[in-house]
């Protein structure tokens, strides 16, 4: 029979290790891991019935440190697919009613290069498919004449709805939108980013410097290297600039080479 103290002392035990788990379980902990001493201490019977055995709990997989790990986040389709699930009839912002598709994005999705655009136009709006209209058509040449195909990169955008009229994004809506984009990256895990035009790139690197000043160089977004570079419907409206566009996805191909990877067909001089 146990003393008065000892029942005390348990019971103390017992609340410190409930508060501890639950802390542990608020930061994505599913369960803990049983050494051979507490698998046979929780089996063995409890020595005073006034005192509820803790309930056992699954065993997770440790970490390096030793400590349970939290689940992993999918990556690649799954992941891309788990981010689409999330967002589903989207209704987070006001651009939600006069939206015909939600356009998530496109292509591969474990894709080395991702190109992230500003928002859908008419045409995407209409397909549900990001670059579909004329920018679109020309940012595929883009991509092909970089040796890919719109199949073998990813393509998406920071906002998946259209502003009407085209107009630019506002704040409210890309604050509602780009977390999606952010979790799009964290799925697909690229090796480079080619953002298009301003608003994508002032957007990813926080950083209101003027398209025309960032692009050219490499940036770093969460460790990803990022090429700015100037949209396709600006160049449409000023074709002289596209040697310009096309320096920086050189550049782009050329840092890719740099860690082994190449287009599947060589890229146009
Ligand atoms: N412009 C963009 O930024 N994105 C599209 O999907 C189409 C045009």
């Amino acid at each position: 029979m146990a003393a008065d103290g000892d029942v005390e002392e348990l019971r103390a035990l017992v609340g410190q290790l409930r508060t501890h788990l639950e802390a542990r379980g608020r930061n994505g902990l599913q369960g803990v891991v049983l050494t051979k001493t507490t698998r046979a201490a929780v089996a063995a019977p409890a020595p005073d019935r006034a005192v509820a055995a803790p309930a056992p709990v699954a065993a997770a997989p440790l970490d390096e440190s030793g400590e349970a790990a939290p689940p992993k986040a999918k990556t690649g389709k799954a992941g891309l697919q788990v981010v689409r699930d999330d967002l589903g009839d989207c209704k987070r912002c006001k651009l939600a009613p006069s939206r015909t598709n939600l356009v998530f994005g496109v292509g591969n999705p474990d894709a080395e290069l991702v190109f992230v655009g500003e928002a859908p136009g008419a045409d995407e709006d209409a397909q549900g498919e990001p670059f579909v209209g004329k920018a679109g058509q020309l940012l595929t040449k883009m991509i092909e004449a970089m040796g890919y195909t719109r199949d073998d990169v990813y393509i998406c955008n920071v906002l998946k709805c259209r502003p009407p009229g085209n107009r630019n994004p506002e704040p409210d809506e890309v604050a509602s939108c780009e977390p999606f984009l952010k979790r799009q990256l964290a799925a697909i895990r690229p090796r480079m980013i080619v953002a298009l035009g301003k608003f994508a790139a002032q957007c990813l690197l926080r950083d209101d410097t003027p398209i025309t000043r960032l692009r050219g160089g490499f940036r770093s977004y969460e460790g990803i290297p990022l090429m700015p570079t100037l949209h396709p419907a600006y160049l449409l409206r000023d074709p002289s600039k596209k040697k310009l566009a096309w320096e920086d996805l050189k550049a782009v191909n050329a840092a890719l080479a740099r860690v082994g990877i190449h287009p599947p067909k060589p890229p146009a001089a």
